[in-house]
């Protein structure tokens, strides 16, 4: 038993050995990756469901890396953020969003509205509100075609500073949406205190809407406290003709999901922004 104890022992430490080693290799890979500028966006069409025309995208960022693929974000996201590298990669994505916002202004697929993702900690370092300005001014974009999501989270994390920056955002014409809303722990009451335009439904309530009553109940929640504080609202992760319906029945603005479209290299987009209804 005492020697089996041993083994467990050191099978242990060498596993724990093999987490920290990868981890530090992880990080050390993201700082080439920016250094190499490997990075990409995808975009993921959202979708008027009255019309069925599109009503924007959203932004995901994709790690391009060398020998791996197309990485998604759930493996690198946590490590950008635990690091502080977030800041720099979310200035990039902001910036890259606004370049590209800025082609399709000046092309046939016309003017189209783009959200990005934004961390908390990109509030609390360096000028994200004089960064996100001079980056419309660059590509002479209207600032109404960029919608920042924000997690409640995120937005109870540093109140003061963040609802600052926010505000001159928002007097500047960028929209902003709350994304996972109803996943955070945060009351109510910032929805006043935030100069908020959007709720996006988080995909947890979405999956089983037509067949979870509890699900269904807090959707319609949702839907219908947009409706009285005259917020648009969007349902994400919708993946079936029936979600959709039941959607659709009950008023919701927006949708987004595989069900529409899958989120898209740029060069796809572009195609599909042509289309007159996606539905
Ligand atoms: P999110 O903001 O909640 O983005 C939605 C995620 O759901 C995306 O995953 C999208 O591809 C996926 N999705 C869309 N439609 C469906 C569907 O019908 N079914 C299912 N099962 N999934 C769907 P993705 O691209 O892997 O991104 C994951 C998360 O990474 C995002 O969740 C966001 O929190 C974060 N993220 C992505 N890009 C950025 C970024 O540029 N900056 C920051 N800070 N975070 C980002
Ligand atoms: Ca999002
Ligand atoms: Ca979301
Ligand atoms: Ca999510």
């Amino acid at each position: 038993a005492k020697h089996a104890g041993r083994d467990t022992y050191r099978f242990f430490t060498a596993q724990m050995n093999a987490d920290v080693l990868a981890r530090l290799k992880l990080e050390k890979a993201l700082r080439q990756a920016i250094e190499n500028e490997e990075f990409v966006l995808h975009y993921q069409p959202k979708v008027h469901l009255n019309s069925g025309r599109v009503a924007g995208l959203e932004a995901l960022l994709r790690w391009n890396r060398p020998g791996y693929g197309m990485v998604p974000p759930n493996e690198f996201i946590s490590v950008l953020e635990e690091t502080g590298m977030i800041v720099q990669v979310g200035s990039w994505v902001l910036a890259q969003a606004c370049k590209q916002i800025g082609m399709w202004l000046r092309s046939p697929s016309g003017p189209v509205q783009v959200s990005v993702n934004v961390s908390g900690r990109q509030f609390l370092e360096g000028d994200l509100d004089a960064d996100i300005i001079a980056g419309l001014a660059r590509h002479a974009i209207p600032p109404g075609l960029l919608e920042l999501e924000l997690t409640e989270t995120s937005l109870m994390a540093n109140t003061e500073r963040t609802s600052d920056i926010l505000s001159r955002l928002k007097q500047h014409g960028v929209q902003i949406s709350i994304d996972d809303f109803g996943t955070g722990y945060s009351s109510l009451a910032y929805l006043r205190r935030f100069p908020i335009d959007k709720l996006k439904i988080d995909i947890a309530f979405i999956r089983e809407v037509t067949n979870n009553p509890d699900d269904a109940a807090i959707v319609l929640a949702i839907i219908s406290m947009a409706s009285s504080l005259k917020l648009e609202v969007i349902a994400e992760g919708v993946e079936t003709a029936a979600q959709l319906n039941y959607l659709r029945r009950h008023r919701c603005d927006q949708i987004q999901g595989y069900y529409v479209s899958r989120p898209l290299p740029t060069e796809q987009v572009s195609a599909f922004l042509l289309q007159r209804n996606v539905l």
